[in-house]
């Protein structure tokens, strides 16, 4: 099968048309062929077809071969023009082939025809391609040289071309500056060796690499590029490469966010605890590697936030964060948990001594007051403290007990610390099981009431008795409330608990005022907790015990704690004056303990200050806690309040309270919690 070709024959001889047409199908030459004689009729043709030849006689009339030739050139096309004539001379020949015609051939003679157009069809598309290529390739270079990346061409190590972005990423003008360079001119030697060693080898063995490399700018300063190497066919290098310094930026970013809390910028718990298992790691390895691990909580920074305010409750922390880091090494490491729960893992610390050096230097910086805006804040941390031994295999085992010696340390004593030992763990484990017992203990009526006597300072008189709850437990005996309470709080059975307390209180007061002399008006103090108070049916209750028992409302008083009038100031108020149309009393507990308040207690209705037991304590120890006393009391009095020191032991201490007109007191030192026969055997006789 031979070609298929359109061709337009341009012959005013309709004989010599046939003549042609016949000559190519001999030659094997498929084809659609228009003949054509005019001018007009050559401009329709080239535009409404695609023509892969034209055959044109010489001497057509008005439509002549140079003529038409000179048509076809204008309308740019690109279709062999093959001139074909019966006499022609060799100078008109010439002439056309001059003027761009492809080939001539006689008419007489035209067994070269098929040939010619075979030939001169071949190399018009082969025009084409070419043209085509070169559309392509100055595309390309256009993409090239607007492209963002850099891009250059290496051959036999050095910059044949580079583009734009090239030279510009590396702080050249022109890419003059580059051309002509050899390939390390935009590497540090350190740089250049790495690429020698590393990059080359697998390069030639791949043909390709990617990768960053650490580039040089003209003026010396080094930027981080992300590259791309490939090698050609032709043996040249072909870089492509950008400055990816802002994306490892926002790399390095991410990762240190995922780590550190935003807050104070310290290590979080996941950085943290990847340290950990190092350390735990290296313990098992190495006989003479001692570390610890410190667990700090912050002590009342609850009523700290909620009283000043969140603001101030993170400048606290950040202010704390700070103060911690002072007091480590660079291989030890500080890292905030969450909340107010900070951790400090030391390394290398030799010995238990040497810990507990930098646990007290910690404890004293992290008392000095903090002034924010000129506001004065107070603040200490309780510290619970684990020596790293080998039995600890994970990170969270090393929590947990760190944990449970910072809660021990804080139960016993704000402001404190203490060495994590096993008996602790069991005590926490108990605490489990505790708290499911203590609902069976509700149920079971499993407490007592113990009284302690509170007696009037200055005449020694039984002024009343604080009421005290015991848990008288089948198998472990009697417990004291600093075990349960925080459970029931948290559990929420408090108030069932405390409901008990109040009614069993008020019965034995009522007991007791018919038992002894007439004029019995001993008083009772009920402490109560934060959720007691926000029982909607505590006034109900109380009535209903009053109605009950004949109770006078005087002979009661309701202990609340400094830090439960502050979660909810506007509610407790409301509740205390309810209880005061009952002539119901009302003690603020542990005084001096909370977040200093005392600009607000001329708002309260309340009756009785207690200083807590902590001041009484250290009363003669400490001149500071003396001055406290001295305040609460002189406040006190100015407010019309009645002062009760708790905890009192010693005689000196009991002198120093009258000293300071502190009317009422109780403690070791007159009596400890009694049950109620004692009351009854002793006290009441
Ligand atoms: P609190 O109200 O501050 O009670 C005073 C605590 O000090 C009592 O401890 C008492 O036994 C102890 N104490 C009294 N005199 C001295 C002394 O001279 N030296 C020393 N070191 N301690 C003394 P207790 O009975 O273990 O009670 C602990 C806390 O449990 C109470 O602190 C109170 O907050 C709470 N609590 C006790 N009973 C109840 C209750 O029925 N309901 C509620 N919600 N809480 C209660
Ligand atoms: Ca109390
Ligand atoms: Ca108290």
């Amino acid at each position: 099968m031979g070609e298929f070709l359109n061709i337009l024959i341009i012959e005013d001889s309709e004989d010599d048309t046939k003549l042609i047409t016949r000559e190519l199908l001999n030659d094997n030459i498929q084809l659609n062929s228009q003949r054509i004689q005019t001018v007009d009729a050559l401009h329709i043709q080239l535009k409404n077809c695609d023509w892969d030849v034209i055959i044109a006689d010489y001497r057509v009339p008005g439509c002549e071969a140079p003529l038409a030739l000179k048509i076809v050139q204008q309308s740019q096309l690109d279709i062999p023009f093959i001139v074909v004539s019966g006499a022609i001379g060799e100078q008109v020949a010439v002439e056309m082939m001059k003027a761009g015609a492809h080939d001539y051939l006689m008419k007489d003679n035209l067994l070269r025809l098929g040939e010619a157009v075979r030939r001169e069809v071949r190399e018009a598309k082969i025009r084409k391609e070419r043209r085509n290529t070169e559309i392509i390739l100055k595309q390309q270079r256009v993409a090239i040289e607007a492209a963002i990346d850099g891009i250059a061409i290496l051959q036999k190590d050095s910059y044949q071309y580079v583009n734009p972005a090239f030279f510009k990423l590396f702080g050249f003008e022109r890419s003059e500056d580059l051309v002509g360079k050899n390939w390390d001119f935009l590497y540090s030697l350190e740089e250049a060796t790495r690429f020698q060693q590393d990059i080359f080898p697998i390069l030639k063995q791949d043909r390709s690499w990617r990768g960053e490399v650490v580039a040089l700018r003209k003026d010396g300063s080094t930027f981080s590029l992300g590259v791309s190497l490939s090698l050609s066919d032709d043996a040249s290098l072909i870089v492509v490469c950008r400055d990816i310094s802002e994306l490892l930026q926002a790399q390095a970013l991410i990762a240190y966010h995922a780590l550190h809390d935003p807050l104070t910028g310290l290590p979080n718990r996941t950085l943290l605890s990847e340290r950990l298992e190092l350390a735990i790691n290296k313990a098992q390895r190495h006989d003479d590697y001692h570390y610890a691990v410190l667990f700090l909580d912050l002590d009342r920074f609850k009523v700290i936030n909620d009283s000043l305010g969140h603001i101030l409750g993170d400048k606290l922390l950040v202010g704390i964060a700070q103060r911690l880091k002072i007091h480590l090494r660079n291989t030890d490491m500080v890292a905030r948990l969450g909340g107010d729960e900070f951790v400090i893992l030391l390394e290398e610390s030799s010995n238990q001594k040497t810990v507990i050096e930098i646990v007290e230097r910690i404890i004293e910086e992290c008392q000095t007051p903090f002034n924010f805006d000129k506001q004065k804040v107070f603040s200490s941390v309780s510290i619970g403290i684990v020596l790293g031994s080998r039995d600890y295999q994970q990170a969270v085992d090393l929590l947990r007990d760190a944990d449970i010696a910072m809660y021990r340390a804080k139960k016993e004593e704000y402001c404190s610390y203490k060495i994590f030992n096993k008996t602790m763990y069991i005590k926490a484990f108990n605490r489990l099981t505790l708290e499911t017992d203590f609902r069976k203990a509700l149920e079971q009526e499993e407490f007592v009431l113990h009284y302690q006597p509170i007696f009037d300072l200055l005449d020694n008189q039984l002024i009343g008795f604080e009421a005290l709850v015991r848990w008288q437990h089948p198998t472990h005996g009697l417990i004291h409330p600093s075990q349960f309470v925080p459970i029931a709080e948290e559990t929420g059975l408090i108030i069932p608990l405390d409901d008990w307390v109040i009614r069993q209180a008020c019965q034995q007061v009522n007991i007791w005022g018919e038992k002894f002399s007439n004029d019995f008006s001993l008083k009772v103090s009920i402490n109560l907790s934060a959720k007691d108070l926000r029982k909607p049916s505590l006034i109900q209750d109380i009535d209903n015990l009053l109605a009950e028992t004949g109770l006078e409302g005087q002979l009661i008083t309701i202990e609340i704690t400094e830090s439960m009038l502050i979660e909810n100031l506007e509610n407790t108020i409301d509740v205390l004056n309810t209880l005061k149309l009952r002539n119901i009393q009302v003690s603020i507990d542990d005084f001096g303990t909370g977040y200093s308040s005392l600009s607000y207690l001329n708002r309260l209705p309340i009756d009785n200050l207690k200083i807590d037991r902590s001041f009484v304590r250290q009363m003669q120890a400490d001149k500071r806690d003396y001055q406290i006393v001295n305040t609460i009391t002189a406040l006190s009095n100015q407010l019309g309040l009645v002062t009760i020191a708790e905890g009192i032991e010693t005689s000196r201490q009991l002198q120093l309270l009258k000293q300071l007109d502190c009317q009422l007191g109780q403690g070791y030192l007159f009596s400890e919690p009694l049950s109620v026969d004692e009351i009854e055997n002793r006290i009441l006789i």
